[in-house]
């Protein structure tokens, strides 16, 4: 709905009740913090929004001018993959606070706000930044799912959305116009601070997926960037394997625009994806996967 309603809305979780005039209302996708509650509002007043703390401040930079552009330009290299415009993004800092910043949130008024504080953790792993990066192209992922009515499979918690926008990141990070990874190795050590967050509270609405089953999903993602696909026909691939993803096993009701060609690769990758999910594969093999 794109009707604008003036409403009041409460924040729960500030030491005083402060009511605030909302003038939009939004859907967001939490991505790290452990226990808030999402707000449905995005509210236009002198602070971010319900989101994030009271004294949390929106920025257009991040770090130097060089990991700005950096920032920027993955925004855009990720839209231009799915062929979408670019989303707002901007950045989210906190100084007198700094830590309630590790997070990164998507919403569907076509805008991405990345914490200050997430920034540093990911950008600490690794000397190319790749991991902003992975993170960025999840976060373009909920913007792909609110775009087309995506994920196409709902359950009870967030964790089709969650593992599906990892496959969306896998795919991009091997996209030659993208990334541009060459071997899995390349991203695989990146991934796990995804996975490192993954959890196991599958009953949380919060849900993101299990960490085996966050490295299978991004595993899965990039076997499919081998193929052009639009995020649409990259849902159906996706979630034709989504059991495989879970627990290895594979359904059999073949998706619209299905592939035999992409059929067949997958499949010669079932039974590596089977023991990713279990747990089975060590990190060993997992880092050193083609
Ligand atoms: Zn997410």
């Amino acid at each position: 709905m794109n009707k604008l309603t003036k409403q009041t809305c409460l924040l729960a979780g500030l030491a005083l009740s402060m009511l605030f005039s909302c003038d939009k209302k939004n859907e967001v996708v939490l991505e790290y913090a452990q226990s808030e509650q999402a707000s449905t509002q995005e509210i236009d007043c002198k602070y971010v929004d319900g989101n994030w703390s009271s004294t949390a401040v929106l920025s257009t930079t991040i770090g130097t001018t060089a990991e700005t552009n950096f920032m920027n330009t993955q925004n855009s290299k990720i839209a231009a993959v799915w062929g979408r415009p670019a989303v707002t993004l901007r950045f989210v800092k906190d100084p007198s606070n700094p830590s309630s910043t590790f997070n990164a949130i998507s919403y569907s008024s076509k805008k991405i706000y990345y914490g200050e504080a997430i920034y540093n953790a990911a950008k600490a792993k690794s000397a190319n930044n790749i991991v902003n990066a992975m993170i960025l192209a999840h976060e373009f992922g909920h913007q792909l799912q609110f775009t087309y009515g995506l994920p196409s499979v709902r359950e009870s918690t967030a964790r089709p959305n969650e593992l599906e926008a990892d496959g969306y990141a896998g795919y991009y990070l091997r996209k030659p116009t993208g990334w541009g990874a060459t071997a899995f190795s390349e991203i695989a050590a990146a991934y796990d601070f995804a996975a490192s967050i993954g959890d196991y509270a599958t009953t949380n609405p919060g849900h993101h997926g299990t960490p085996p089953q966050r490295r299978s999903a991004v595993r899965l993602g990039f076997l499919l960037g081998q193929y052009s696909l639009t995020a649409t026909s990259f849902d159906s691939n996706f979630f034709y394997y989504y059991q495989g993803v879970l627990n290895g096993t594979y359904r059999q009701a073949k998706p619209e625009g299905f592939s035999e060609e992409i059929d067949a690769y997958i499949r010669q990758h079932a039974d590596e994806l089977r023991r990713i999910a279990s747990g089975e594969m060590s990190d060993e093999e997992y880092y050193n996967l083609k």
